[in-house]
């Protein structure tokens, strides 16, 4: 294990999944990683608490990425500790309860697009004014968690969260043709049925068994799986990748 970053990860949504198993391997590596959580203070304290038993760094902050003062203190948060952030994974996302699109009011669908999108864009505006070479910054990779679902599509379960995430590799490419030449590389990683908390919250927890035998891989994916990518994607290994979309489905 090497420890040789004297620089900061910051994970949204860091608490739980495949952001908390993100946070661990960043640690790992050598990053001093910001967990970031919107409710579950518990879990948050939990991961940074794994991460220190380990010999890590690691801090919790509260913060709703969909809300631009939230965001906005986050970062600030960041800045007092003194030392640059050089990776940002948007990971925080969130869906429904399962449902067509003649029931979905627009509440939820904003409620969506606000969590899934905005907070991916506000984030990553805020990492780049630090990574970014011509604000004073060395550089640095984001990674965007966008879904197999912007592929699929999502049918009869959510096509607001599938459309999120649409725009998620949207911006993906786009950010990262805006600021390359800033020295930052901007990927994404595309997770299929993972198991984790986020199908109980569309109202089927056991989602994944109903559909593993879709999948060609048989099986439904880990947290840790999909982490791998990210890290890649993350670090100096992918070095001359930019604007790409690693998918971690099983084959789906
Ligand atoms: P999860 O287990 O439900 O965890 C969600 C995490 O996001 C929690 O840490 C939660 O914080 C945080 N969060 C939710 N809303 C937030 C907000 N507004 N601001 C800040 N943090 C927020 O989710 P997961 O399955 O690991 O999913 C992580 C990412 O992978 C998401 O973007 C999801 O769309 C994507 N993904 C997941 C799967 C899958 O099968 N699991 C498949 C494709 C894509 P609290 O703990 O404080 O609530």
């Amino acid at each position: 294990m090497s420890r040789t970053h004297q620089s900061i990860a910051l994970v949204t949504g860091a608490s739980r999944g495949i952001g908390a198993a993100t946070a661990r391997q960043l640690s790992a590596q050598g990053y001093i990683v910001c967990v970031n959580f919107h409710a579950r203070e518990d879990a948050a304290l939990a991961v940074v608490k794994s991460i220190t038993e380990a010999g890590g760094r690691a801090f919790a902050v509260q913060a709703d990425v969909s809300q631009e003062a939230d965001v906005l203190k986050l970062f600030a948060r960041i800045d007092e500790v003194g030392l640059p952030l050089t990776q940002l994974v948007n990971n925080a996302g969130i869906l429904f309860t399962q449902s067509k699109l003649v029931d979905m009011s627009a509440e939820r669908i904003n409620r969506v697009l606000l969590a899934n999108v905005t907070g991916t864009l506000l984030c990553a505006r805020e990492a780049v004014k630090r990574m970014g070479r011509s604000y004073g910054g060395m550089g640095g990779s984001i990674v965007n968690v966008s879904s197999g679902a912007s592929r699929l599509g999502s049918p009869n379960e959510y096509v607001d969260y599938a459309a999120s995430k649409g725009a998620v590799d949207t911006f993906t490419i786009g950010l990262s043709k805006e600021v390359a030449g800033e020295g930052v590389r901007v990927n994404g990683v595309r997770p299929g049925l993972i198991h984790t908390d986020i199908h109980a919250d569309g109202g089927e927890p056991n989602r994944i068994e109903r559909l593993q035998d879709r999948i060609p891989l048989q099986r439904g994916g880990l947290p840790e799986e999909v982490a791998e990518a990210i890290c890649f994607l993350l670090s100096d290994a992918s070095s001359f990748t930019t604007g790409s979309i690693i998918d971690v489905t099983g084959g789906i």
